[in-house]
C-alpha cells in the first residue's frame, strides 16, 4: 500500500494566527456547527508543518516515511499539548488565570526537545525559530512551545482575539496597526458576516416598504 505523502498544498489549514502556537491550536475548527480536527493522521501533521514553514515539502516527505514506520497516528503527546495550549489561550481570552500546570507543560516541552535557534526574515520583520532534526514528530512541539512562550512573555495579550463569528473558534494575535481585526480571515468569516448583515438590512428595509 502506498503511504500518504505530505501535500505541498496546506491551504486547508488556517495559518492566520500570526503565531505558530495559535496556528497549531487552530488545527481544531468548527465546521457546520460540529468540531472538526484537521490533524487526523501523521501525514496531516507533516502537511501542517510544511504550511507553517517548519519543514520543507521534501524534508516532510522524508520524515513522514520514517515517522509512519512507527505510527500512522498523530502522537498522543502532540494532541494533548495542543489541548494544553488551547486551554491557555482560551483562558486568557476569557480573562481567566492560566494554570501553573499548563505553564509547566510548556516549559517541559521546551526543556525536553532541545534544538538550535535560527533567525529568519519575515514580511513584517524578523522571527526566531527553534529548529531540530525532527526524527521524532514530537520534536515539532519545540518550536510551537517556543512560539507560545514568546507570545505569553513578549506580546501584548490584549490583542489576542477570537474570531467574531460566534460559529468560529479560530484565534489570532491582532498585529494590525489599528488593532481592529475582527475575523480569522475575510474569506472565511468576514465576508459571510458582511453578507448576513447586508441580508438582514435588506429584510428590514423590505418589511418597511408599503
Ligand atoms: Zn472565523
Amino acid at each position: 500500500m502506498k503511504g500518504r505523502t505530505a501535500e505541498p498544498d496546506a491551504s486547508r489549514f488556517f495559518l492566520i494566527g500570526n503565531n505558530l502556537a495559535l496556528d497549531f491550536v487552530n488545527t481544531e475548527i468548527v465546521c457546520d456547527g460540529a468540531p472538526l480536527d484537521l490533524l487526523t493522521d501523521i501525514a496531516d501533521f507533516a502537511t501542517w508543518g510544511v504550511g507553517a514553514s517548519l519543514l520543507t515539502a521534501t524534508q516532510a516527505n522524508t520524515l513522514l516515511h520514517a515517522w509512519s514506520q512507527r505510527s500512522k497516528g498523530v502522537p498522543q503527546q502532540v494532541l494533548s499539548f495542543r489541548k494544553t495550549l488551547s486551554g491557555i489561550f482560551r483562558d486568557l481570552l476569557r480573562g481567566n488565570s492560566v494554570s501553573a500546570e499548563s505553564l509547566a507543560a510548556v516549559s517541559e516541552v521546551l526543556n525536553r526537545h532541545k534544538g538550535r535557534v535560527e533567525l529568519r526574515k519575515t514580511p513584517s520583520g524578523f522571527e526566531k525559530r527553534l529548529q531540530a532534526d525532527y526524527t521524532d514528530p514530537r520534536q515539532l512541539l519545540a518550536p510551537i512551545a517556543e512560539a507560545a512562550a514568546d507570545l505569553l512573555c513578549g506580546a501584548d495579550l490584549r490583542y489576542l482575539r477570537r474570531c467574531e463569528n460566534p460559529k468560529c473558534v479560530l484565534i489570532f494575535h491582532d498585529t494590525t496597526k489599528s488593532h481592529r481585526r475582527r475575523w480569522c480571515s475575510m474569506a472565511a468569516c468576514g465576508n459571510r458576516a458582511k453578507a448576513a448583515s447586508f441580508y438582514r438590512r435588506q429584510q428590514r428595509s423590505g418589511r418597511r416598504r408599503p
